[in-house]
């Protein structure tokens, strides 16, 4: 078997087998109905274009290369003793779907990428069985810079930058901004009581966009055991679906 045709197989595997994992029953059907494969990209209205080729690029890209720019050189807050890089989000600047975590990691802090760890491995997987790519979507964090020990960010810090968060969505325009775990949620839902799987299940209105919080992948892998969490952030995964691609 041509080897090209081996590494598309086993990426259909890989998706197959989490969303068997996750309790995903009915593998030839989407939310919708429709016949599907599980990680077959959907056609991406906010395809991004431009850059290296000579195409233009999509209107607001510059203005996010230079917000990333300056995130790069922030000292506002006191993560930036700690941090190796700034971590400022990576994905499509016109992107309808965001995903916001809570800060980055050891990984992320080496490589300068959000969600490239474990966790980050564990959504590229949830995004792929949505039927995206990472550069469909866009990621990002509430705070830039590394925490140390990977500790919740304080709150002074996250007053310090969440300004850059904002600006990104005001930027990028997404319909839709999943808000992984209790930070982003909190950012975002600041009057939200009650645990996440209270909260979860539902979209919430933020400034005209739709908020669905959910649970942070890193909980999911400290819960490997349990497919309860696993199950609820796909339930909520098929609401953005649907939201996102109509009735
Ligand atoms: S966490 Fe944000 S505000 Fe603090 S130094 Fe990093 S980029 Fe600047």
């Amino acid at each position: 078997m041509p080897r090209k045709n081996a590494k598309i197989l086993d990426g259909l595997d890989v998706n197959l087998r989490f969303l068997k994992e996750i309790g995903v029953e009915d593998l030839n059907r989407s939310v919708e109905g429709k016949a599907v494969k599980p990680g077959t990209p959907k056609p991406a209205p906010h395809t991004p274009q431009g850059g290296g080729d000579g195409t233009p690029k999509p209107a607001g890209s510059s203005e996010l290369d230079e917000l990333h720019t300056t995130i790069l050189a922030c000292r506002l807050c006191g993560l930036a003793e700690g941090r190796t890089r700034a971590v400022p989000g990576e994905g499509n600047p016109r992107a309808e779907l965001m995903f916001v975590g809570e800060g980055p990691g050891r990984d992320e802090d080496e490589q300068g990428r959000p969600f490239v760890g474990r966790a980050g491995q564990l959504l590229t997987k949830i995004i792929a069985a949505m039927g995206y790519g990472r550069e469909q979507v866009f990621i990002a964090n509430i705070v830039k810079c590394r925490p140390p020990d990977n500790r919740v960010p304080l709150r002074g810090e996250t007053a310090a930058c969440t300004p850059y968060l904002l600006r990104q969505i005001e930027l990028i325009g997404p319909k839709v901004i999943v808000a992984l775990g209790k930070t982003a949620t909190e950012f975002f839902l600041p009057d939200a009581v009650g645990s996440m799987t209270s909260i979860r299940g539902r979209f919430y209105d933020w400034k005209g966009i739709r908020i669905m919080p959910t649970f942070h992948p890193s909980y999911l892998i400290r819960n490997e055991g349990n497919k309860g969490p696993k199950k609820m952030v796909w339930d909520d995964m098929k609401l953005v679906m649907t939201l996102l691609t109509g009735p």
